[in-house]
């Protein structure tokens, strides 16, 4: 596919990220332009499962291959797990998933059910051996940097906590002006790729069709999708070529926390088992901004974008004034740059910054006033005003995450 918005186009044109063969097929490196994007989208992830209630871990992307077996992994996903590596007499794979690590954190000590539910969340590197033939710019990768997180709760908890999911879900996509193509209910099919559990795949097919149908938002169910331990609820965007993918999915979970022998202390001084809900607001962070690239086409919203102002002196005169504005941008941790006269006309350089949403022209007057002049990216241009407002207003609305490039329609 070589369209317009082909990620990979896009991606290499504006210096987001790359490949090379002595890297390897499937393993992307972030251009200093792609950090920045990557790097907003991650602390939005952070921040908003902070307010949320989830608390970080980081785990090692290694671990032998016995917790591997005990998590179920090796018997139904060894097909996509790199071999596991000889050190020392012991096996040791690079995981496939975080979740074995995260349910032996849970263990470390043990739990009361006023604990619950216990939100545990980290955005952590995964391997996927992916064949060589499917590979592809950021959306079919062999090292993944997941946005993941397992919630421990009861089982009166579960549908208030994957309802909680979905809003973080429904939220996030406003953010980042992600539409969602559709919601599916992912459940197992046919062959031995599944847990044998009757009545566990029962009670939690249930539990997510109780959520969706409470919900009100449209969905189908399709067989054959389900991960190998549980059904999921999985968020599905459409690519420029009208491909589906799966960004964002809610999964409930009794298999893993019996095969850890998870369990918390309840009311009545016994132990009782936990459910795990996985869930993902965003998916893998490659894959996202793969859809971020096409569905924006490189123009992404402020709070995303490598560079959020450019800076055009007229001339070389209003230099000084271009540098103290860059230094007060930074202050406010905007991301800004200068575009001089030695990068041509100032037509061809407003031209050449198209993709930036905000663009401060100074000239003689607004330099001696501490004035700019505002073009916004959609085309609207703004009277001079004083620098100190301009950058106020554009930081309330990069710091709230917003689309909007401006609210204030007297321009
Ligand atoms: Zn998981």
């Amino acid at each position: 596919m070589t369209t317009a918005h082909d990620h990979r186009r896009l991606g290499r044109e504006l210096g987001l990220f790359d490949t090379d063969p002595l890297i390897g097929a499937g393993l992307p490196y972030w251009l200093p332009d792609g950090a920045a994007v990557r790097h907003s989208l991650e602390e939005y992830i952070r921040t908003a499962e902070r307010r949320a209630g989830y608390q970080h871990v980081y785990s090692p992307v290694l671990g032998k291959r016995e917790l591997y077996e005990i998590s179920g992994h090796w018997a139904h996903y060894s097909d996509d797990m790199f071999p596991p590596m000889d050190v020392g007499g012991e096996q040791v794979v690079l995981r496939p998933s975080l979740c074995p690590h995260h349910a032996v954190i849970y263990r470390y000590r043990s739990h009361s059910y006023r604990e619950l539910p216990l939100r545990m969340a980290e955005l952590g590197g995964m391997y996927r051996s992916e064949l060589s033939g499917v590979l592809g710019g950021l959306t079919r990768v062999r090292a993944i940097q997941l946005n993941d997180a397992h919630i421990f709760c009861t089982l009166e908890q579960v549908a208030e906590e994957a309802r909680a999911a979905l809003d973080m879900i429904r939220r996030a996509y406003e953010a980042l002006g992600i539409t969602p193509a559709r919601y599916r209910l992912s459940l197992p099919g046919p062959g031995g790729k599944y847990v044998a559990a009757p009545e566990k795949w029962r009670r939690s097919t249930a539990l997510l069709t109780d959520v969706l149908d409470r919900s009100g938002l449209p969905y189908e169910a399709a067989e054959g999708e389900a991960a190998f331990y549980g059904p999921k609820i999985d968020v599905q965007v459409t690519d420029g070529a009208g491909r589906e993918s799966t960004l964002s999915t809610v999964q409930v979970d009794f298999h893993q926390p019996e095969r850890f022998d998870l369990h918390y202390i309840g009311a009545d001084g016994a132990r009782h088992r936990p459910v795990m809900v996985h869930r993902s607001i965003i998916g893998s962070v490659e894959r996202a901004v793969a859809h971020l690239i096409e569905q924006h086409g490189g123009a992404f919203p402020a709070w995303l974008a490598p560079t959020q102002l450019v800076i055009l002196p007229i001339s070389d005169s209003e230099l000084p004034n271009a540098t103290n504005l860059a230094r007060r941008c930074a202050d406010l941790g905007l991301r800004a740059r200068i575009a001089g006269p030695d990068r041509g006309s100032l037509g061809a350089r407003i031209r050449e910054a198209r993709l930036v949403p905000y663009q401060a022209v100074i000239g003689a007057k607004e330099a001696t006033d501490d004035h700019v002049a505002l073009r916004l990216r959609d085309g609207r241009r703004l009277a001079p005003q004083p620098t100190d407002d301009a950058l106020t207003h554009i930081s309330t609305l990069i710091g709230a995450h917003s689309t909007a490039l401006w609210t204030d329609t007297a321009s």
